[in-house]
């Protein structure tokens, strides 16, 4: 399902509940727990989140989510489940966003989105079937390739590689 994503800084200990303070280590400021016994780090690695181009119907799947600015579509992404692959993770998104069957065809890449403090696994995926959105969801469209417009951020760049490839 869609997401939003954060940036900020942890303020509180997720392990005790202290405020933070921010010092260096390993390289750069963090913020990190003093308590005593505690000595958390807030290390703020990014979250991996897997996102699917989508070919359907001889176009490209765009979505929109509740809450998103009205013009603003993008790619099928969601979070992994525990114990799922990637792949699974991505088609599993597939059928719950839009309804459909898919077929991993391959992966197109892996991209940072700092702004999201993510790590995008990018796959091309092809669908079957008719499209029912989930709940996360308020609308859709099918883009033919040749009218996509890969955006120059986050999962644009899955967008832009994958359009390169094709030529
Ligand atoms: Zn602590």
């Amino acid at each position: 399902m869609p997401h939003e994503g954060s940036r900020e800084e942890a303020r509180f200990c997720l392990r005790c509940g202290a405020p933070l303070v921010v010092e260096e280590r390993a390289g750069r400021a963090r913020p990190l727990c003093r308590a005593a016994g505690c000595g958390f780090v807030h290390w703020g690695n990014p979250t991996p989140v897997v996102a699917a181009v989508v070919e359907h119907d001889d176009g490209v799947v765009l979505v929109r989510a509740k809450g998103w600015p009205e013009r603003l579509f993008g790619l099928v992404t969601g979070f992994l489940e525990a114990d799922e692959s990637p792949e699974e993770g991505v088609l599993r998104e597939v059928r719950e966003e839009l309804g459909l069957h898919g077929r991993v065809a391959s992966l197109i890449g892996v991209y940072a989105f700092p702004q999201r403090n993510e790590l995008l696994v990018a796959f091309h995926v092809r669908a079957s079937g008719v499209v029912e959105l989930g709940e996360e969801l308020i609308g859709h469209r099918l883009i033919p390739p040749d009218k996509l417009r890969p955006w120059p951020f986050g999962t644009g760049l899955a967008v832009r590689d994958w359009l390169a490839r094709r030529m």
